[in-house]
């Protein structure tokens, strides 16, 4: 499961700043979800390779009073979800009493705690940072977020191992094919599918409401599913094994469908962190819509995570019964208009309540995890490289012309087509756009965003 930080710490302490700087999912992905969050923020980030998510808690106000019950809120359920907590303080404000109580807190904690002390620019940092050793948390680490400084060291000496260790607990997923390589010039197998044997893993997600569980239910409910029995935990999504028409699928559940009748439904249904863990464990991702409500900034935002964490995406606009035809024909406009930056994905109207078009909507889950995961050879890549190019030419860069020679595989999953050439820096952002447009229609690649990588030089 994607670790999860949550970075903790009085208003003011530098929270926002950290955060920025650690994830690479800035303003776009804050997910205000109506009745759950209170200023939190979610980020993707990763350090070498190393996928995690950061929660932003918003900052716990009051000092000395009251600091238990805001504890106890939204900033609590913040850190409960998460596997480990930067606290951070200000370097140059030293130990507030406000610092004191959440340090208190955070020492009753069984979870690993990383002191920051931020701000430490202009200031002498041994000096500074002696002082907060009092809180009793272990090492302070001392940073300046607004300018990077010391955050690549906190990065390599704690957060590094700590976030090796969490995903190695995981069992390591094998690779069904290697990285194709330069060479490999041969015709790729025929026969041969890559991921052939594995099941997709295809998670299901959406704001609270729009019709998950009715949905997976019904999914599960069908006759022609095989569902394996799992066991599920609190935090966690509830991963359901399942076979239909001969292919193997695990489903990952948000909505927590199997544990209804166990635990009282009073129990938050929806977290923002289990959804954010199922995308980024997800092959594909179900996206669903509530066509009663529209769509709104939240579904903007877990659409964005989806696409950042470069996941193959099927979108229902569920609650489709019932409605009459005007409706219908501006829902279908206002989708067009909010969803064309996702042309690639899939979409299907369906009411999950009475199960129509809920069978079509593997076939588009198929076809996007086998776009995924298409092998393609360099042969091909470089021939259709060589098509677009000669159809549209790159543009001169002081009077020379880019010079793009050829193109590999260079992951799945989302594919990624690497480019070489000279100059490739020059390229404009809507070249980047026609190529991978290109490659999309002469692969036939649907469902799955494709990546373009240049590489300069041969
Ligand atoms: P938050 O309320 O904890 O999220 O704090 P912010 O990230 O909004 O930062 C609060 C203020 O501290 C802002 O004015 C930042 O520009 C400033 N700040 C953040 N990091 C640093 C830093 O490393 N050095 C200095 N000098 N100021 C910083
Ligand atoms: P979740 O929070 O996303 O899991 O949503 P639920 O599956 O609990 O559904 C929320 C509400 O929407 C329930 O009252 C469902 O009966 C209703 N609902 C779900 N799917 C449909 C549908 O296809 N049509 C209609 N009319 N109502 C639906």
């Amino acid at each position: 499961m994607t670790p999860v930080l949550a970075l903790v710490g009085r208003p003011n302490v530098g929270k926002s700043t950290l955060f920025n700087r650690l994830t690479r999912t800035r303003d776009a992905l804050v997910a205000d979800f109506p009745g759950l969050t209170r200023d939190r923020k979610y980020g993707q980030a990763s350090y070498r390779e190393m996928e995690y998510l950061v929660i932003d808690t918003g900052g716990i106000h009051g000092g000395e009073e009251g600091i238990d019950a805001e504890m106890a809120g939204q900033s609590l359920q913040a850190i409960e979800e998460a596997d480990a907590v930067l606290f951070l303080v200000d370097a140059r404000a030293g130990v507030t009493s406000a610092d004191e109580a959440i340090a208190g807190h955070l020492r009753r904690l069984e979870k690993p705690v990383f002191l920051v002390a931020n701000k430490i620019d202009g200031v002498d940092a041994d000096v500074v940072t002696a002082d907060f050793y009092s809180l009793a948390l272990g090492d302070v680490h001392g940073i300046a977020a607004a300018h990077g400084r010391g955050v690549n060291q906190l990065l390599e000496t704690s957060m590094a191992p700590f976030l090796a260790e969490l995903i190695e607990e995981e069992e390591p997923e094998e690779e069904p094919w290697p990285d194709e390589d330069d060479e490999a010039e041969e015709e790729p197998d025929a026969d041969r599918q890559p991921f052939e044997d594995m099941p997709i893993k295809l998670a299901i997600i959406g704001r609270p409401n729009v019709g998950k569980s009715t949905l997976t239910n019904r999914i599960l409910g069908e006759e022609r599913v095989v569902v394996y029995d799992m066991p599920g935990t609190t935090r966690d999504s509830i991963y359901i094994p399942m076979q239909r028409e001969e292919q193997d699928y695990v489903l990952i559940d948000t909505a927590g469908v199997r544990r209804r009748g166990k635990v009282s439904e009073t129990v938050e249904k929806f977290s923002v962190i289990k959804t954010l863990q199922a995308i980024e464990d997800a092959n594909v991702v179900l996206l669903v819509l509530d066509a009663r409500s529209g769509i709104s900034d939240q579904d903007l935002s877990l659409l964005g995570f989806a696409l950042n964490a470069g996941r193959s995406l099927v979108i229902a606009v569920n609650k489709w019964d019932g409605l009459d035809q005007v409706v219908k024909d501006d829902l279908k406009r206002e989708l067009d208009r909010r969803l064309g930056f996702i042309d690639f994905a899939r979409l299907h109207f369906i009411s999950a309540l009475h199960g129509t078009g809920v069978g079509h909507l593997f076939e588009s889950v198929e076809e996007a995890y086998s776009s995924a995961t298409k092998r393609i050879n360099t042969s091909m890549l470089t021939r259709i490289l060589k098509g677009a190019v000669e159809d549209h030419n790159p543009p001169m860069i002081q009077g020379r012309r880019i010079k793009l020679r050829y193109a590999h595989a260079g992951g799945y999953n989302p594919p990624i087509i690497v480019i070489h050439g000279n100059q490739l820096s020059g390229l404009p952002e809507s070249y980047r756009r026609y190529l991978m447009n290109y490659y999309r229609r002469s692969l036939k690649i649907m469902g799955t965003p494709i990546r373009i990588e240049y590489r300069e030089g041969d």
